[in-house]
């Protein structure tokens, strides 16, 4: 575990993000909790647990591993959705565990009827359907095939839901895109119809999705960032905003991302700093070691770039972000000194570094970001 470093999750601004996407949402449309990448890196233990304290029952992972982890976490208490991987092996425990997976080919298809009847329990299928995105999804000649089969396999089978993904609600560039792909997820589901066939629920929506082209809600919206109190990009947040009338974020940031200062030296000027000649000190400076580096998950392209709070002024990394290390400018903070915070994500006084900020210092998407940050830092729910 890596005690240089302290990821703090806020309950309520947890509790205000659920809050506002309920009333987004209304109390038809179920929210599936998206926590894959270890809860885009804000834990996924502290996470779900908090989220279940929040009112939070359906949860969405990758992979099998995950779903691991969140049942442990929570018990038998939440629903858990597979989005991604299952592999042969794992098909067992999925189906004795009633854990929901995503079927877009015929080899998982009929693996899971045969693990279901040899265990003698159904399985719980979301039929992923190929709309445009091109990644995952049965394509619409195998959608026959696909209807007889789950027919016919019916007391092995529960078709739990019709699903799809878009690729790239967040950008308007993708409007076309995935306009289409919407079509496309209504002409697929009145097939099914037409076939006597009917999911109990249709589900489609990602953040981005869900603001943009509110018709993509359906039952349920699978919701990643904007539970973390970040939006999918800036374009979402604009068009929300141009949709209301109160012109405020009413998001959140759930993670903050705290460090201190390990050491602390003088530096002439004309001195370089770090590995090699990448910063030189144009005056006597005072630079600040900081322990957390690109092994930490703070990405090397942040060198010479990135920003952290202390005394709750902005400083500035100096020189190359190392493995365990960097160091940044405290010249002006003359108070400053060992073991005082360091706020790398979050509020230290008036000022706040921003999950988003990285963007404009580096190409890391907050995603990206995010899920970069460490399994071993500690995480701590805080209020
Ligand atoms: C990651 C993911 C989501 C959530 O995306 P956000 O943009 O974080 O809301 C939804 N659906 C699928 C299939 C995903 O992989």
């Amino acid at each position: 575990m890596h005690t240089n470093s302290l990821i703090e999750l806020d309950r309520s601004a947890y509790q205000n993000n659920i809050g506002f996407l309920k009333k987004t949402f209304g109390k038809k449309v179920i929210i599936s909790s998206v926590v894959k990448g270890n809860a885009y890196g804000h834990g996924v233990q502290e996470f779900v647990s908090m989220a279940f304290e929040c009112g939070v029952k359906h949860f969405s992972v990758f992979d099998v591993q995950e779903a691991k982890v969140v049942k442990t976490t929570l018990t038998n208490k939440a629903t858990i959705m597979v989005m991604g991987l299952v592999q042969d092996e794992d098909l067992e425990w999925v189906i004795q565990n009633d854990v929901e997976f995503f079927v877009f080919d015929k080899s998982r298809l009929t693996n899971a009827m045969k693990v279901a009847k040899k265990l003698d329990r159904k399985a719980i299928l979301h039929i992923e359907v190929e709309t445009g995105m091109n990644r995952t999804g049965f394509d619409k000649k195998e959608l026959n095939a696909v209807i007889t089969y789950l027919k016919k396999e019916e007391q092995h089978l529960t078709f739990k839901g019709l699903c799809t993904h878009y690729a790239g609600a967040e950008s308007i560039a993708n409007y076309y895109r995935v306009d289409q792909q919407i079509k496309k997820f209504e002409e697929i589901y009145a097939f099914f119809c037409k076939n006597n066939l009917k999911p109990q629920i249709r589900h489609s929506a990602c953040s981005a999705a869900s603001i943009m082209f509110p018709q993509t809600r359906m039952d349920m919206v699978r919701i990643g960032i904007m539970q973390y109190g970040l939006w999918p990009s800036p374009e979402v947040f604009v068009t929300y905003l141009n949709s209301k009338k109160n012109k405020t974020d009413p998001l959140q940031r759930v993670i903050t991302w705290k460090s201190a200062i390990m050491s602390v030296k003088k530096v002439n000027s004309g001195e370089f700093i770090g590995y090699g000649t990448s910063f030189m000190a144009k005056r006597k400076m005072t630079i600040a070691t900081i322990p957390i580096g690109y092994c930490h998950g703070y990405s090397r392209s942040l060198s010479n770039q990135g920003r952290v709070l202390i005394h709750g002024q902005r400083c500035v990394v100096v020189g190359s972000v190392n493995m365990n290390m960097m160091t940044v400018d405290i010249t002006d903070l003359e108070m400053a000194k060992k073991e005082d915070e360091v706020v790398l994500i979050g509020t230290q006084k008036e000022l706040s570094i921003s999950v988003a900020s990285f963007s404009d210092f580096s190409d890391q998407l907050n995603y990206e970001l995010l899920t970069r940050i460490s399994k071993a830092i500690p995480r701590k729910i805080i209020k």
